[in-house]
């Protein structure tokens, strides 16, 4: 049987992604065959299809690190025809075929059942942006932060990680500060429920080791000196959740915050965490994150308009997050 897939190909240095009639024989192994619906366009999903960053170590490959459908067909007797399930990250567009296709094949272990009142476009305007978002809040959480603790930065404001890291920190009554490029995206962010909204250029750039105290905790897409300086601005005993890298990699900072403040660096990452990390975050988004508050940070694309939306997101003029509805 053939069906719909974004096809990801090397042409020399370049990366070349089209739409493509793919063989169910050629998909991969694994337990689970899922009808995908949705998926969706993360920064990583950029880097892959832009071949920026080396996300796709062989090709062909589909890309899409996130999927959400229904099963077809499971071999393993957890998942049964019907169920609503998503996929975020694991090996998905980068050794095995992701969700930009009908049709995917995967591992029953990676799969997270679609929690209630979630439809598989919800599941999807969340997506491993939103799950991030969550899995930096349960940090900021485990490291003692409340809503009485004080103000919350979340860098990188209008993009994925950052409007849904804004919408649950408002929903859970933090006082959230946004830190954007794009101040004309200020009433957007406020929508979200930012209390305030700074200019990331006030974070952009080298600065003292130890500043003013301004943050109980953070959400950091951002890396590079805003990391630092956002470490650099957190109040004693205050968690800073590093999940990004839009500005760069780099960490060019000192110990002065962790040994004078007692600040704790707090690691996110999505791709690899391990199933009770993501059902913990996937079932507090079900109770903590209005699903109504998604529309307003959501566009949504057909299977092949993910192609030009991976080059505008590495732009930076993508705002929020891309829904990609794989069928017609
Ligand atoms: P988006 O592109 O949607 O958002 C990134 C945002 O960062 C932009 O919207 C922009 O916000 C800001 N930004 C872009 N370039 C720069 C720059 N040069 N300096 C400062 N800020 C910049 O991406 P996502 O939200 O999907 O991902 C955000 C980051 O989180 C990425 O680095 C991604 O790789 C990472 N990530 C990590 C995961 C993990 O497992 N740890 C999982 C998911 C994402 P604005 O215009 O408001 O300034």
């Amino acid at each position: 049987m053939k069906f719909k897939a974004l096809l990801a190909s090397r042409r020399g240095d370049a990366i070349a992604t089209e739409l493509v009639d793919f063989d169910e024989a050629d998909l991969m192994p694994g337990e689970v065959t899922i009808e995908v619906a949705y998926s969706t366009v993360n920064y990583k999903d950029a880097l892959a299809m832009t071949g920026r960053a080396p996300v796709i170590a062989q090709f062909p490959l589909i890309p899409g690190i996130d999927l959400a459908g229904t099963v077809q067909a499971s071999s393993d007797p957890d998942f049964a025809p019907g169920d609503p399930v998503l996929v975020n990250g694991w090996a998905l567009s980068q050794t095995h075929h992701g969700g930009y296709a009908q049709r995917a094949r995967v591992r029953a272990e990676w799969l997270v059942r679609i929690p209630a009142p979630f439809s598989a476009r919800d599941a999807m305007a969340i997506g491993t942006a939103g799950y991030t978002a969550m899995l930096s809040v349960l940090a900021l959480e485990h490291g003692g932060v409340t809503p009485a603790s004080g103000d919350i930065l979340v860098t990188g404001a209008s993009g994925g990680v950052g409007s849904i890291a804004i919408a649950l920190l408002s929903d859970l009554g933090y006082r959230v500060v946004a830190s954007t490029g794009r101040l004309e995206e200020a009433d957007y962010l406020r929508g979200l429920g930012a209390a305030s909204v700074i200019d990331r250029a006030e974070l952009a750039a080298p600065g003292k080791p130890l500043q003013k105290e301004r943050w109980s905790a953070v959400v950091d897409a951002v890396g590079s000196h805003t990391l630092v300086n956002a470490l650099a601005q957190t109040r004693y005993g205050g968690v800073v959740a590093a999940c990004g890298l839009a500005q760069g990699f780099d960490l060019p900072g000192t110990v002065m915050p962790f040994i004078l403040r007692g600040v704790t660096l707090a690691g996110i990452d999505s791709v690899m965490a391990p199933i009770e990390a993501r059902r913990e975050a996937w079932s507090r988004l079900a109770t903590d994150l209005d699903p109504a508050r998604l529309s307003a940070l959501t566009e949504v694309v057909p299977l092949v308009g993910a192609i030009a939306k991976a080059h505008e997101l590495m732009q930076g003029k993508v705002r929020g997050r891309i829904v990609v509805k794989i069928r017609p």
